[in-house]
């Protein structure tokens, strides 16, 4: 099999971009009535990006173009294959008017290992964060102001060649759209429920599961289903060594009762930024931090010693979330101290801080977009 490999592709430097306006933009005043209640994943700004990819001539013909339909061939590889890679990201909007997002060089480079997976090209980093700032720039008023809202940033690839039989994509599309995001407790960070699927695996050994691919979500949402079936919002799965992975879309993180987190570490487990930025800032304060294979029993037992005193969620739309209980098929474990959730909301606070700069960025970790 050859793979292609990324040194193939002209240098980004030679790449010119093209800018093609909408004319049917949404008004200032259509938009201002999404931006007051734009929920999650439902609205869409005026535009998008498109870069192509071929086998000959690598990266090519990147353009800013009204956001609407793709037109694909019925036979395009990504429809029957499921070779298709993506991100998630947010732009934000500072007091001072700028659009600035969060550690994209970390997206880039995870765009590249879940392509070399998936047998996509690998985007150079400086294409990736170049599309940003295009979209950024033409979109910028689609970033909203209000407090914990964002724009949404999702880049993707994927399989357009139209050809059935079974190999890589000779042609590739990487698109960027954007979509504005309410705040995602407007309540209050509210604990969820969690379903210990054991009947289902998002991952297997020598799988997927470090990828962000399509293929692992498809395969969540059944037991995802089960999960609501059982009065908990989410589905939490275990790696093939029956240890703890994720949740399908967020990775989690225990406290113990000396301050101690740890996460799971396995070869299936997404990496996700979120759990990494979180864990860097919890090191800055003084707590250890453990990256381990975590088991339930240790989890259960933990509780029930008063060792373990709690555990969130986190990934980039929700941040972090506390666990209230893991629900499984003969046990449950239960977190009543409010330590654990008080940690777990002052990091998030911490790293909202950040992102919204509202405090000092002493990892460099924020990207201004529109300048
Ligand atoms: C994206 C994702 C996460 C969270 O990653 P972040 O970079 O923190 O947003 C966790 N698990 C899976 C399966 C994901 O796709």
């Amino acid at each position: 099999m050859t793979i292609n490999l990324p040194l193939q592709a002209p240098s980004p430097a030679g790449l010119i971009w093209q800018t093609v306006r909408n004319e049917q933009a949404k008004s200032p005043e259509a938009r201002a009535e999404i931006l007051a209640d734009p929920g999650f994943g439902n609205h869409f700004t005026d535009h998008m990006v498109d870069v192509c990819w071929s086998e000959k001539g690598g990266w090519h013909r990147p353009r800013v173009t009204p956001y609407g339909p793709i037109s694909l061939d019925p036979a395009a590889a990504v429809l029957h294959y499921a070779q298709e890679v993506f991100e998630g990201m947010k732009a934000y909007r500072h007091a001072d008017g700028s659009i600035r997002t969060f550690r994209p060089y970390e997206n880039a480079a995870r765009m590249q290992r879940s392509a070399r997976r998936l047998a996509l090209p690998e985007l150079p980093s400086e294409i990736f964060i170049e599309s940003l700032r295009k979209l950024v720039e033409v979109d910028a008023e689609w970033v909203p102001g209000a407090p914990e809202t964002s724009l949404y940033l999702r880049p993707f690839m994927f399989a357009k060649e139209a050809f059935l039989g079974v190999r890589p994509a000779k042609k590739v599309a990487y698109y960027v759209i954007a979509s504005p995001a309410a705040a995602y407790f407007p309540g209050g960070v509210a604990p969820v429920n969690i379903w210990l699927s054991t009947q289902y695996a998002r991952a297997g050994k020598g799988g997927t599961g470090a990828a962000k691919t399509g293929g692992n979500y498809a395969s969540s949402l059944l037991p995802q289903a089960e999960a609501h079936e059982k009065g908990c919002q989410q589905v939490a799965f275990l790696d093939d060594a029956g240890n703890l992975e994720e949740l399908g879309g967020m990775n989690v993180v225990i406290v113990k009762r000396d301050g101690t987190l740890v996460t799971p570490e396995s070869a299936s487990i997404l990496e996700g930024i979120t759990r990494d930025s979180i864990l860097q800032l919890a090191a800055d304060r003084g707590h250890t931090v453990e990256r381990r294979a975590l088991s339930i029993d240790e989890w259960r037992s933990g509780v029930e010693s008063g060792d373990i005193v709690g555990a969130f969620a986190c990934g980039t739309a929700a941040v972090v979330v506390p666990i209230g209980r893991l629900l499984a098929e003969d046990f449950e474990i239960v977190h009543t101290h409010s330590e654990a959730s008080d940690l777990a909301l002052s990091l998030r606070e911490e790293l909202t801080d950040i992102q919204y700069g509202r405090r000092e960025d002493r990892h460099g970790w924020m990207l201004r977009l529109d300048a």
